[in-house]
């Protein structure tokens, strides 16, 4: 490509002598642009995997250190349209919902709203809550790191927080050779998730009181709470390779899927009273942890 690249362009700098309908000055003002063309590529070489991954990173430093000192554009978007995935930008306090993620099982336009709540609304609300996490509450509404909190709330979301990581530091996860999570690098995730949930089931509600309870689903005998959370353990389904397993349980940010709906479930009593859950079984603690 850079041979191809260096050929071309070299091709139209000498055509510009071609041209009998373009003066000397001009000719000269194009030449200087086309040798001045960006040209962005990064070279990867296939028997030199850590090299790979230290130029990466000076790419990408380089990339973000060009930004330096200049004001945030808040409208760019931070990642791809076609990305499923979703996220907060605590430095712009920005939340973003590529098209990718727009699609079923999150969101479907034909799909009852007890699975887009209990889908892209739990997402929706798992971004804002990012916002007021063990990390993004350290940023301000303009996303400017400043402390917001008075001292007795800040102590507070301490303790709450420390709920979380006890609860989800005791999940220990079979594919992981039985290891337990690390409720400490998770915090952040586990306090969306739990947020995110909550306000999601509460807005569905809302939407259920303002437009009237939805039809039935033909064929499958669950009602649309039991829906909402049948779509969130939907999406957050899937399974890992033990050694893929053994490597994220100790650099993940999020919980494996399994302990994000089992644990936000656990916290969220509407879970079980819509599964109709006894007492003192797995999905009805006595202790259950809330932040947001
Ligand atoms: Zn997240």
């Amino acid at each position: 490509m850079d041979e191809m690249i260096t050929n071309i362009r070299e091709v139209f700098v000498s055509n510009l002598d071609d041209l009998a309908w373009m003066d000397a000055e001009t000719k000269k003002a194009a030449e200087e642009k086309v040798r001045l063309i960006f040209n962005l590529n990064l070279m990867f070489q296939v028997k030199e995997y850590f090299e790979n991954i230290l130029k990466n990173l000076e790419f990408g430093q380089k990339k973000r250190l060009k930004k330096l000192r200049i004001k945030v554009n808040k409208e760019e978007w931070i990642t791809g349209a076609a990305v499923v995935n979703a996220f907060y930008s605590s430095s712009r306090n920005q939340i973003v919902f590529p098209a990718g993620i727009l699609q079923p099982p999150f969101f479907g336009k034909g799909q009852p709203w007890s699975l887009n709540y209990g889908g892209i609304g739990m997402v929706i609300g798992h971004e804002i809550t990012h916002g007021f996490d063990d990390n993004g509450r350290n940023f301000d509404k303009d996303g400017d790191l400043k402390d917001w909190w008075t001292k007795s709330s800040t102590q507070k979301f301490h303790e709450l927080s420390k709920c979380i990581v006890d609860q989800y530091g005791s999940y220990s996860w079979d594919l992981a050779n039985g290891q337990n999570l690390n409720g400490n690098n998770t915090l952040g995730e586990n306090i969306a998730d739990n947020g995110g949930i909550r306000q999601s089931y509460q807005a569905y509600q809302n939407y259920v009181k303002k437009h009237g309870k939805e039809a039935p689903l033909p064929g499958i005998d669950l009602n649309h709470e039991q829906l909402f959370f049948l779509n969130f353990a939907q999406v957050w389904c899937g399974t890992h390779r033990p050694e893929h397993a053994v490597n994220s349980i100790k650099t993940e940010v999020h919980s494996p899927g399994k302990f994000r709906v089992l644990g936000s479930l656990q916290n969220f009593p509407e879970f079980a009273k819509a599964f109709q859950c006894q007492k003192n079984t797995n999905m009805v603690p006595e202790k259950i942890c809330r932040v947001w």
